[in-house]
């Protein structure tokens, strides 16, 4: 795959693919950044290397209609605030019209295109429309790893008509990570999977035996695990048809030397609520009426023992229903260890993401990907068509 650093863009079109799917209020104001703040290092790059930098993006799912309320209009202000330029919006991402904008562009100016997912085209991974996309540069820059998972005609058709194909400084990192964590990891490995469901993970888990030391499994998830292994739980979270699935996964990390962690104690409340009254109790002593909604602390210093020495985490879903406070210590004091042990610490998944910047201590892991459902299907061994057609 080419990078944006290895490719000279002076003078060119550059056809920036970002993630700006940023989330707005009922009045069409941003109320988040982020999104347009991780691309900023790609774009200042291309700018500063005399780009005729056009940037387009998808916003909700229009479903290939015109809704007013998903315009990218309203990114206009966010990004030109970060950067200090002017922006130029133009109300569509094809036709006569942008061909005519863009050709009229110089050296170091910007447009910001409509809304892609307004064209039919683009979540079919059109052809023709990848083309018309494709006629506006000439060069092509993914930096939406978010939307790597899906083939899109502005992430993938596009790069078959485009002579030169890179990726921006967000993707490069996002690869880069992701082959420190999965391709050639310092071991030992370290695996930490939690959130609702196992049904959600079992390509994950599977996958993950392959190439990890020590699995640590914590969230709602553990219960259907306990329960599996023949402890009552009373009402904490259960996939009765997961069973056998939890079975056979904790087999396959026996046959491969897996070290297959699970709660010892749990937090338990007779209601999901901030206001239910919460206690502790073993795993093996769930009171029948109770919920599992949280790791304990005998488990918390267990899995925060078990990464001692670890020299790569990888890390994916809540420990315990983190959003409420009596159930989110174990989240949190695990993001402390995780990021006080040492290794090199690769998070993903909207809600751990969410978990850890509550914690304070997004700044102290090594990389937070800004891909969910992307993140996970890679770690899920799948091919990314997003990164696949770069990578022809
Ligand atoms: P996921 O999207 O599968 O990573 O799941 C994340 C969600 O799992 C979060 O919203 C948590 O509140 C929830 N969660 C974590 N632990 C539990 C639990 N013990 N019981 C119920 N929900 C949980």
């Amino acid at each position: 795959m080419k990078y944006i650093d290895q490719i000279d863009m002076k003078g060119k079109r550059v056809f920036l693919r970002v993630d700006f799917n940023v989330p707005m209020d009922k009045e069409g104001n941003v109320t988040g950044d982020k999104r347009v703040r991780a691309s900023i290092p790609t774009i200042n790059y291309a700018l500063d290397k005399g780009a005729k930098l056009i940037i387009a993006s998808h916003l909700g799912r229009p479903k290939g209609k015109r809704v007013a309320e998903m315009s990218l209009k309203p990114v206009v202000k966010v990004l030109s605030g970060l950067l200090q330029k002017d922006v130029t919006f133009l109300d569509d991402c094809v036709g006569p019209a942008v061909e005519q904008a863009v050709g009229k562009m110089k050296e170091g100016e910007i447009i910001l295109l409509e809304n892609l997912r307004f064209q039919p085209g683009e979540d079919k991974n059109d052809a023709e429309f990848a083309k018309q996309l494709a006629a506006l540069c000439d060069i092509y820059i993914d930096d939406a790893f978010a939307v790597s998972h899906r083939a899109a005609a502005s992430n993938s058709a596009i790069t078959e008509f485009v002579p030169v194909c890179a990726a921006g400084f967000l993707l490069k990192n996002e690869v880069e990570y992701f082959k420190k964590a999965m391709v050639n990891p310092a071991k030992p490995l370290a695996a930490i999977i939690g959130g609702a469901k196992v049904s959600d993970k079992i390509g994950l888990l599977e996958n993950l035996i392959e190439k990890v030391d020590k699995i640590i499994i914590g969230g709602g998830m553990a219960f259907t695990f306990l329960r599996a292994a023949g402890y009552e739980t009373g009402k904490s979270l259960c996939e009765e048809d997961m069973l056998d699935t939890a079975r056979r996964i904790v087999d396959k990390a026996k046959q491969k030397n897996v070290q297959f962690l699970l709660p010892v104690d749990a937090v338990v409340a007779q209601a999901a609520t901030a206001e239910a009254e919460a206690k502790v109790c073993g795993v093996k002593e769930i009171p029948k009426e109770w919920i599992g909604l949280d790791i304990g602390p005998a488990t918390i210093a267990l899995f925060s023992d078990a990464l001692k020495g670890v020299k790569t985490v990888i890390w994916n879903g809540p420990m315990g229903m983190f959003e409420l406070a009596s159930f989110s210590k174990g989240t949190f004091e695990l993001a402390g260890a995780v990021a006080n042990c040492g290794a090199l610490s690769i998070i993903g998944g909207g809600d751990t993401d969410t978990a850890i910047k509550k914690a304070g201590l997004s700044s102290k892991m090594s990389y937070i990907s800004t891909g969910g459902g992307a993140f996970l299907e890679w770690l899920e061994g799948k091919t990314l068509p997003g990164i696949a057609a770069l990578e022809k």
